[in-house]
């Protein structure tokens, strides 16, 4: 669309919020008839209403439901459930929605420069660590470009901002892409697929074929996880340009048109002269921060995607080396009394948290929160032999104390029975009483945290906070 053709368009913007705000702007500033509608009504959404309606725009509270009058198109906030009547209403009116990554999508190239081309990342984990290693690759390739989506920039300054980038490397959640029908992708990976948001999407089908949409008509590379049919079957789906590869990552030897691992180095198999025959050495594994699998995992998904985009191996090595980690993902607060004490509060989900309860033993393990629908009988026959014991909290507690009892009976269990903000230092508590030197205290949820704190970081440094008061007191 031309500048021109969004001059008095009625756009409804569902949901304010981190993406519902901004977008409205931005309609509002490209000259668009902008509504706004919420569901809520509370002292916040009043303030951010008044200041939208400042500049012009209107906003509905308290009503998310009804399709305002003559709306010609809605911009939704990703995590709006596709079931949400204000779709029907819309589907029966013939009009469309976007998500935010659409717009950002269709307003690139405005101000007529070429746009960035996008690699893009999906997958049930590890997808903010990959996009992040992806642009340190890319950074040391020499090339202008930005870790985009969940962390750092948005898609909307990435695309509308004054910053010129060669390639962006972008984070895209499954909502997200169940809201962008449009976006063709340079090259994209879906690095795993295991039930999550299974309450938003309806079920697994669902979910999964929203994140196979990221495949659809890329250019260059379809990078899939070899560990992980179900990713290689979602490249084989879909529709993509001619010409364009299925490329896949392995821990193990890589085939023909793989990336993987031997003798320690992170090999690729696939963007070399003759593959068949022939193996470029990419980085050692040592050079991956921190070394463990799935992490190497995400390393290998991110050289793909920057071999894709024609990167040389000396800067994939100095990209994975140069990259630091996020705060909350497998994180060292400190030792006390000869206890480590972990922070993975961004294991969200079962799939997360199996990934760091393989990496230690023994473990003193802090769970619970809001499953999301999740079942944890997987996760605690994984990990039942290498508990010390268990500590519990939050909301849907009683789901993972009751796969315990089924498949760990032995291993001790504390039962927290409190939400306020003194809950965590009581685990941590609980947790030193159960651990002996040389045991590990893993704070790995498996569960969203927003039953007791505001986010996964605020429950992370809430841990942090205990451990260094533990630690205060023990010196
Ligand atoms: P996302 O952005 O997809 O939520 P993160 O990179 O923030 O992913 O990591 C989220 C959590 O998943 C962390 O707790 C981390 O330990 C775990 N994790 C990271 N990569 C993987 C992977 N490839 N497989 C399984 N778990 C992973």
């Amino acid at each position: 669309m031309s500048n021109q053709d969004w001059q008095g368009k009625h756009v409804t913007v569902a949901g304010l919020g981190v993406s519902g705000i901004p977008a409205a702007r931005v309609l509002n500033g490209l000259g668009a008839v902008v509504t706004v509608v919420n569901d809520g009504d509370d002292e916040r959404s009043r303030a951010q209403a008044a200041e939208l309606r400042a500049q012009g725009i209107t906003v509905r509270l308290g009503d998310g439901a009804t399709l305002p009058e003559s709306t010609e198109l809605i911009v939704t906030t990703p995590g709006w459930q596709p079931d949400k009547p204000l779709f029907a209403a819309a589907a029966e009116a013939g009009v469309p929605v976007w998500g935010d990554v659409e717009l950002a999508w269709r307003l690139r190239g405005r101000d007529g420069r070429e746009p960035a081309p996008w690699l893009a990342v999906t997958g049930t984990n590890g997808k903010t660590t990959t996009v992040r290693m992806l642009a340190s690759i890319l950074e040391a390739a020499g090339l202008r470009t930005a870790a985009v989506g969940n962390i750092g920039v948005s898609l909307l300054d990435a695309v509308l901002g004054d910053e010129t980038y060669d390639v962006l490397a972008v984070e895209l959640s499954s909502y997200q892409l169940h809201w962008s029908p449009s976006l063709r992708a340079h090259s994209a990976v879906v690095l795993n697929l295991a039930p999550d948001h299974l309450d938003w999407h309806g079920s697994m089908e669902a979910y999964v074929a929203d994140k196979g949409r990221i495949y659809e008509g890329n250019r260059i590379a379809c990078v899939y996880n070899a560990a992980d049919p179900a990713t290689e079957d979602l490249v084989r789906e879909a529709d993509v340009e001619e010409g364009c590869r299925a490329i896949g990552f392995t821990l193990g030897t890589p085939g023909p048109s793989q990336l993987g691992v031997v003798d320690g180095i992170l090999v690729d198999r696939a963007f070399v002269a003759n593959r068949q025959k022939q193996a470029q050495e990419l980085a050692e594994v040592a050079d991956v921060n921190p070394p463990a699998p799935h992490n190497i995992a995400n390393a290998l998904a991110a050289a793909a995607l920057a071999r894709a985009f024609g990167v040389e191996p000396r800067a994939v090595r100095d990209g994975l080396r140069a990259f630091r980690p996020d705060a909350h993902r497998i994180e060292h607060v400190a030792d006390v009394a000869s206890v480590a004490y972990i922070d993975d509060s961004k294991a969200t989900n079962t799939h997360a948290a199996e990934a760091s309860l393989a990496a230690y033993d023994p473990i003193v393990w802090i769970a619970g929160g809001l499953a999301k629908g999740a079942v944890f009988d997987e996760l605690v026959t994984g990990a039942a032999k290498r508990l010390r014991g268990v500590v519990l909290m939050g909301r849907d507690r009683a789901l993972i104390r009751e796969a315990l009892a089924r498949h760990a009976p032995e291993v001790p269990v504390v039962d927290l029975d409190r939400t306020d903000t003194g809950a965590m230092s009581e685990a941590v508590r609980e947790a030193a009483r159960l651990a002996r030197p040389g045991d590990t205290v893993l704070m790995a949820p498996a569960c969203a945290s927003m039953d007791m704190f505001a986010n996964y970081n605020q429950r992370g440094e809430a841990f942090a906070d205990a451990v260094r008061a533990l630690a205060a007191e023990s010196a």
